[in-house]
Formats: structure tokens, sequence, C-alpha cells
């Protein structure tokens, strides 16, 4: 969706309310020398035992406070889900580390092995031959009807079948469900890290935002879709790029090619679907049919307003589009 991006070396998620009801959406900063600790580290956040030796990597990790919400300046403590740092032996955003896939999609079974709020389904294969994951999490009443709501999904989707009284009652007695996928521009080496932090959040939080987001969505995460790119990507980091602090004489941020035969329009091939990870992708979409759907990508730190040259929608007035494409190429 955007153009090449560099790697970014060390990353530290935040998140943001959507509404009351709805989802936690993330992003990954830069993040530099940390934010320091705070004299003293909170022992508990609500209903919230907290994990303080993961809190104190936290403030360490991040390069400004402003980028500390209460969403994510801390984390809560399981005695049986573990943590992303238990699993992997870091924390998530720690500087000069990136997580191979194989390792990214252990780290969701293990997941789902210790709670039921959290199953993991297999997509496919990619063309490399690495399995691609969905984990569905949610309440385990949530979790239970997903057949259910898969089917009433359907039916939602098809007007032939579906009258207007019908939509209201699948509406009305249906939790929506959010898929959030991650890692298809393999560069863009942050939200695969992210999403498992996030998903042990969603997991394992009794805070009252993270309780409701449960009860009434069904957020499906797939935490790598490019998963041949992600693991040449990792390769690529931990070869050439750890030691490099001269941005301006380096060696090339990113792999050449992600799969054998595809690269940043990895992006674009859901009009051909000549890719295994396309289908897989197009598959699981028919399959669960979200009713929001998040690629997270991440890019320059600017907005990005305005994409290609049209058709555009006619009944949008000429001046409007002129103004997208001024701002686009001067914001
Ligand atoms: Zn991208």
């Amino acid at each position: 969706m955007t153009g090449p991006h560099r790697p970014r070396k060390r990353v530290r998620p935040f998140a943001a309310a959507l509404t009351s009801a709805a989802l936690a959406l993330s992003c990954a900063v830069l993040a530099a020398p940390g934010t320091g600790e705070p004299e003293a580290l909170p022992q508990k956040r609500g209903r919230d035992k907290l994990d303080v030796d993961y809190a104190r990597d936290i403030h360490a990790n991040t390069t400004d406070p402003a980028f500390l919400s209460e969403w994510v300046d801390h984390l809560p403590s399981s005695r049986k889900v573990p943590s992303p740092k238990a699993f992997l032996g870091y924390s998530i955003g720690s500087p000069g580390v990136l997580t191979q896939p194989e390792r990214i999609n252990d780290y969701f079974r293990a997941l789902a092995k210790s709670s039921d709020r959290v199953q993991v389904f297999s997509m496919g294969k990619s063309h490399g031959g690495r399995e691609m994951i969905v984990a569905a999490i949610g309440s385990r009443r949530n979790l239970g009807r997903l057949d259910e709501i898969k089917a009433r999904n359907r039916e939602l989707a098809d007007p032939r079948l579906t009258d207007e009284d019908r939509a209201k009652a699948i509406a009305a007695d249906t939790p929506p469900i959010y898929w959030m996928t991650a890692g298809l521009h393999s560069p863009e080496t942050g939200s695969p890290e992210m999403v498992m932090e996030l998903a042990y959040r969603l997991a394992v939080s009794e805070q009252d935002h993270i309780r409701e987001i449960r009860d009434n969505v069904v957020v499906l995460i797939t935490p790598v879709l490019e998963m041949d790119g992600r693991a040449r990507m990792v390769d690529w980091y931990y070869r050439h790029l750890t030691k490099v602090t001269d941005l301006h004489d380096s060696p090339p941020r990113m792999a050449p090619y992600w799969g054998d035969y595809t690269a940043h329009d990895n992006n674009r091939d859901g009009l051909q679907q000549t890719q295994a990870l396309t289908r897989n992708y197009t598959e699981t979409f028919h399959e669960f049919l979200p009713i929001i759907s998040l690629d997270l990508h991440e890019s320059v730190p600017l907005m990005y307003v305005s994409t290609g040259t049209g058709p555009y929608n006619e009944s949008i007035d000429p001046i409007t589009v002129t103004e997208w494409q001024w701002i686009a190429g001067y914001e």
C-alpha cells in the first residue's frame, strides 16, 4: 500500500481505543534510547497484577513518555499464560532483536495451549512451505460460538438468502469479527512483533476495556502474512544490519526479494491471486467474513492521504480530488 520503507531496528508499540466497545489498534514507533525508569512502577492496574520486570523493559526501550499511554505502559502478569518475554526470552521492542516467523507462530500456539480465550487455525502453506496461521481471541463463550458466527456472517453476506429483518436480528446478536493482519511487507518489521504483545494483553487482562473487547468482538490476528519474506528479512537483519550506526553508509536495508517471485507488490496480488499467501488470505477471508479487516503497515511519519491516479468516484468534486493530490504531494 505504501512505498518501500526502511526496516526499523527498535520498535515499541502503543495502542489506542477506537471506541468503548471496539478494539485496540496499534502502531509501531521508532525508539532509540529509553525514557528511563519511573521512580516506582505500579504492581497493580485495576484487576490486573502487573509484570513489573516487563514494564521496566517497556520504559527502558521507549524513547518518549508521550508514547506510553495507559494502554501500553504496563503488562498484566499471568501464572498460566506465557508473556512474550517468558516465551521468547526478551520483551517486544527490545533493541537489536527480531523474531523469526515460525517462532512467532509458535508463540500464538503457546497462547492457545494455555488460554481458553485463544484458538489457532492454519491458513495453509506459503510458497516456501511455511505455515500461515490465524488466531482467534475472544471470550470463551464467543469462541465457542465461532462456527455459528461464521454461518451467520455467510447469511449476512448474501442478500439472496437474508432479508432485512433477518439481517438486523443477526447484527443484534452476533459479535463482529475484526481481522488484523501483520507482516505483509517484510521490511516493515514492527507489526509481527507488536501483535504478540497485543494478543497476550487481549487474552490475559481483566481490565474493563479489554474484557469489553473480548465480550463484544472476536479478534482475529494473523501475525505474519509473508512468512517467507519475514524469514529472509530477519536473516538479512542479523547478517547485515544489527551493527549499522551510519544510515547514510550502510548495506541495503532489505532483502531484494521476499518470496521467490515477489517483493513489495504482494499487496496488489489480491487482483491476480498468483501467490499462495494471497490465495490463503482470500480463502480465510471468505471463511470468516470479518466485518473489519485491518492490514498493519509501516510508513514514513506522515499522513498518507491519496494514492494512484483514479478513476475516482464521479460524484466527488474534482476540486476535492485535486486537493487530495496536492496534500499528498506536500503534506
Ligand atoms: Zn507496507
